[in-house]
């Protein structure tokens, strides 16, 4: 029988990497919305305290939990504090070191590749062990970026870790399907966060300006995509690359 609302997420515990702020709050804020249990996965312990105050009509279903993620003992302390087995992994949180090659520096490079790329690989593993092993409804959504497609100038290392994501999406894909998970990644254009509203009007103004919508994205198109990919919808939905940039890298 198919299911009557397959945008339906109760029972279904999901944790959210980089979740206190920016795409990766509106992911968590969504699901718990939907009926979902949510682990909040962040850097900051105070903005942690902020998300969890945000979210607070939700606080029964909310877990928050202080991880770095480019530390595998901080990952593996984290998952053993869930609560759940896991239902839906999504890896947002994301950091960037932007400076042109020549100035590039190793700390650079090696900052955004920790988090990133291996930041993946380390919450990735370190929950493997903690998914349903009866569901046959197991989600990764990796979430990468369009410069990680097109490369982007002053972001050899984010370009770098960004298409990693996806190389590392499609082996996942292949190799987890008959394990009973899909594995996808979505690649966002310009998305409005904290980060870009920190920027002049004008500058937000052209980066609009080049997308064939004309706006830029907000956290909740992200968030959308990251329900769909997520849903009984998308079951065959697999090891694929879903660009949510109003068209920019046509
Ligand atoms: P954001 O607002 O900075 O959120 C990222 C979150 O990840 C922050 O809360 C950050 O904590 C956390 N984080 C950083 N390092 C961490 C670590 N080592 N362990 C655990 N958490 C860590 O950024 P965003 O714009 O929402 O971006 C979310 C994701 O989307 C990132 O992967 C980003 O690369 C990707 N993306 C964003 C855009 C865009 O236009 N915004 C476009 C394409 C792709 P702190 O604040 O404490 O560092």
């Amino acid at each position: 029988m198919t299911n009557p609302n397959p945008f339906s997420f109760q029972n279904k515990t999901v944790v959210v990497t980089g979740g206190a702020s920016g795409i990766g709050f509106q992911i968590a804020k969504s699901f718990l919305e939907a009926g979902a249990k949510v682990s909040v996965w962040d850097y900051s312990p105070a903005a942690l305290e902020t998300a969890k105050s945000a979210l607070a009509t939700h606080g029964d279903r909310l877990q928050t939990l202080s991880v770095d993620v480019s530390q595998r003992d901080s990952v593996k302390k984290a998952a053993a504090e869930l609560k759940n087995p896991v239902d839906i992994l999504v890896n947002n949180a994301g950091i960037t070191r932007d400076k042109s090659f020549a100035k590039m520096t190793e700390e650079d490079w090696d900052a955004v590749i920790a988090v990133n790329l291996t930041g993946l690989f380390n919450v990735t593993k370190g929950l493997f062990e903690h998914f349903s092993p009866t569901s046959s409804h197991k989600r990764i959504v990796n979430i990468s970026s369009v410069v990680g497609l097109y490369g982007n100038f002053g972001q050899t290392n984010y370009a770098a870790a960004k298409a990693g994501v996806i190389g590392m999406t499609k082996t996942w894909g292949k190799e987890l399907g008959r394990k009973g998970f899909t594995v996808n990644a979505i690649a966002p254009g310009f998305i409005r966060t904290p980060m870009t509203e920190a920027m002049p009007l004008e500058v937000l103004a052209q980066m609009a300006a080049k997308v064939p919508a004309q706006r830029l994205g907000e956290t909740s198109d992200i968030a959308n995509a990251v329900m769909f990919l997520s849903s009984e919808a998308a079951s065959y939905v697999n090891a694929s690359v879903l660009s949510v940039d109003g068209g920019l890298t046509l």
